[in-house]
């Protein structure tokens, strides 16, 4: 890439393979005008004096989309500061997403207001200088999980949806995800007012069974977090409600087509073989990659918190995964790049697919397929340049190129 010019001063890319949902182009060229994509095709004589960024060979995509992560470069948003939030969001530009859904984990009211609060301060400041991922909307994940699914969540924060408590998070205006256990107490309503807010509506960290999946369906739920973790299972059900064996929330996701659901790809929540099996399962439409990633991105193996720097639960990350106290599973801790290139590497699905639940995908669960999610005229110019081997060497936000590596 040249150098010498501020970083907004780009008007489009060329010398890469298009990544585009419908398949690849080669020798493709990228261009926008005032933040949006105007051409996405085959190169073609340009107007002189157009700044063009070189992709060098590689690949042109679109930004990736998170609808799931905690955090970054040592911050979590749940420490609820602006600050925190840049943090973690500055990280994650830096691995392809360009656009994220800051998630809460289990905790005090009072803790989650101000995880809220600090997304809002942040969005204020996208305005103007911000140099990361953009905010789309909040998660709230955390805190109506099953006690007993809670995970490396505070199980001691976990507890039923009252409308006395979540109407406040949704008054804030800025949660566009919604998660709740399907067989809490008041998860219905939790479901039906989350509707209402037009979220994506989500069941997780949940024992729930057939039919408790089939009243919150009814009441708008359409996503499960992370297949195969926190979830319920044939035998969880027997356990809980006996015999006749009945089906689980993975029996409803996978039967049920407007169900979707997210894969942690990072190549150590699951293997090869659960990857393919989502994706040949729902298809790259009803499957989501997410990061579920922690505070360790980019930071040595050590200990850490997930959730909040004080109060949250104590993890180790070994350099490759967050590990818990009983040695299971405390989220990951790679960005989007790294689940792009294993989900690749690990299954069957082509790069136009692979991206496509990185991007496109994502961004119709959330309903922000007009705007955001693949390279097409009209929408926001997010974009990456990456190499042969898919890392990411510029990320493009709005047409400015807010990340280059070295
Ligand atoms: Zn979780
Ligand atoms: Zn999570």
């Amino acid at each position: 890439m040249q150098s010498g010019q501020s970083q907004s001063e780009w008007d489009g890319v060329i010398n890469g393979t298009l990544i585009l949902p419908a398949g690849l182009i080669r020798g493709g060229l990228v261009l926008w005008e005032s933040g949006k994509l105007s051409y996405v095709g085959p190169e073609r004589r340009v107007r002189r004096g157009l700044r063009l960024l070189d992709a060098g060979g590689g690949y042109i995509g679109p930004g990736f989309v998170d609808l799931h992560v905690h955090g970054g470069a040592g911050a979590d948003f749940m420490d609820g500061t602006v600050e925190a939030v840049q943090r973690s969001c500055a990280a994650h530009l830096r691995h392809g997403t360009t656009t994220i859904f800051p998630t809460t984990t289990t905790a005090g009211s009072e803790q989650l207001q101000e995880m809220i609060s600090a997304c809002r301060g942040a969005i204020e400041q996208q305005q103007r200088d911000w140099g990361a991922a953009t905010i789309a909307g909040v998660h709230l994940y955390g805190p109506y999980f099953a006690a007993d699914k809670s995970g490396c969540h505070d199980h001691e924060s976990c507890r039923i949806p009252e409308a006395i408590e979540f109407e406040q998070y949704f008054q804030s205006g800025l949660v566009r995800i919604a998660t709740c256990a399907a067989e809490l107490p008041g998860a219905v309503d939790f479901y039906r007012a989350a509707r209402r807010r037009r979220c994506l509506v989500t069941c997780g960290h949940s024992n729930a069974s057939w039919s408790e999946m089939r009243e919150a369906f009814r009441a708008g739920m359409r996503h499960v977090d992370h297949f195969w973790c926190a979830m319920s299972s044939v035998p969880s059900i027997r356990q809980r409600l006996g015999t006749p064996m009945q089906g689980s929330m993975a029996e409803f996701v996978l039967l049920e087509p407007e169900m979707s659901t997210e894969v942690i790809a990072d190549g150590c929540h699951l293997a090869a073989e659960l990857l393919e099996f989502a994706v040949r399962m729902k298809g790259p439409e009803r499957l989501c990659l997410v990061t579920d990633c922690n505070r360790a991105l980019d930071m040595p193996a050590g200990d850490y918190m997930f959730g909040n720097q004080q109060t949250g639960t104590p993890f180790t990350s070994d350099g490759r995964v967050g590990r818990a106290a009983n040695g299971g599973l405390a989220s990951a801790i790679v960005g989007m790049d790294h689940m792009v290139r294993q989900m690749h590497a690990d299954t069957s699905a082509d790069l136009p697919a692979v991206f496509r639940m990185a991007s496109l995908t994502p961004a119709e669960r959330v309903g922000l397929q007009r705007k955001i999610g693949s390279l097409e005229a009209g929408k926001r110019a997010d974009v990456l340049l990456l190499n042969r081997r898919l890392k990411v060497g510029g990320v493009v936000v709005g047409g400015r190129l807010l990340h280059q590596a070295d």
